[in-house]
């Protein structure tokens, strides 16, 4: 099986340093295994994506020496297939709709419990079930938006475990009890209303339709990938191998986000740093 990767940026700000260590990583890797590197722009969130961020980050990239086949995908060309996959599981009724706000489920969360420790999600806080609801057969695909259930995602599969091979800062065989899922996953959002799908959802239909074999990605991804794994089954797509790699930290040890503009690449570019400088910073 050939080697495929990808980096898969979302255009919602600047490049910044962890970022290049992610796609010089992933490129890097898939040279030496003669294999294929490729670039997809996470754009789902309009309302955060502009055209500016996704032409600095081929400048950037390309800047960096990485070079990737085009056309690239962007997931705002692949709402019909995220509805298409959606419908699917609507029909086998493992989705049920939601119009819980962020403030709803954290007092849903927090009355009976108070001071107990709120188990923590891919997402925040696992939901606690307030519209949870088993659909009425033949009920339309609603225009809200929709959690998977996740017990009865979990007894569709059966006990078999779910596995997926990590060969990134801990290299192994992670094995999953399914059932766990239901309390350390919980009903995620497969599509935001917004939206009309979410991260979990595009990401597992995107690699799988770009034969991706593996994932290079941000450690802090590692949690979200037994939901994956997960999605991967239900929806009966290969589970790729996993390398989550090392977060780039400022110097307080705090990993980068968008908003570190100080450490974004265009400005180390065009203070006059060189690739090379880039790679040395970022222990490439
Ligand atoms: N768009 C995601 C991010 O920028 C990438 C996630 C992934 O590689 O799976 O964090």
């Amino acid at each position: 099986m050939q080697f495929r990767t990808r980096f898969a940026p979302s255009p919602t700000g600047p490049l910044h340093l962890g970022h290049a260590y992610s796609a010089m990583l992933a490129h890097d890797m898939a040279r030496a295994a003669g294999g294929e590197f490729l670039l997809r722009i996470e754009d789902i969130d309009q309302s955060r994506a502009r055209p500016l961020w996704e032409t600095q980050i081929y400048d950037d990239l390309h800047w960096l020496g990485l070079s990737w086949p085009e056309p690239v995908m962007r997931q705002s060309d692949r709402l019909p297939a995220y509805r298409t996959a959606l419908q699917g599981l609507w029909d086998r009724g493992l989705l049920y709709p939601c119009s819980c706000n962020r403030r709803d489920i954290l007092a849903a969360l927090t009355a009976p419990q108070e001071g107990a420790e709120l188990p923590i999600g891919p997402d925040g806080p696992v939901y606690p079930g307030t519209c949870r609801q088993v659909p009425a057969p033949g009920t339309p695909f609603p225009d809200q938006a929709l959690r998977l259930d996740i017990a009865l995602a979990v007894a569709e599969i059966g006990p078999e475990p779910l596995h997926f091979l990590e060969t990134g800062q801990h290299q192994q065989q992670v094995d999953i009890d399914p059932k766990s899922l239901i309390a350390t996953v919980g009903d995620v959002v497969l599509a935001r209303r917004d939206m009309g799908t979410s991260y979990h959802l595009s990401v597992v239909l995107d690699d799988a339709a770009q034969g991706i074999t593996h994932v290079i990605r941000g450690a802090d991804l590692f949690e979200a990938t037994p939901l994956h794994a997960l999605l991967q089954r239900l929806l009966g797509l290969p589970t790729p191998t996993y390398h989550h790699h090392r977060l780039i930290r400022d110097d307080a040890g705090k990993r980068l986000a968008k908003r570190d503009d100080a450490r974004a690449i265009a400005k180390y570019r065009t203070e006059g740093a060189t690739p090379q400088d880039i790679r040395r910073m970022v222990g490439l």
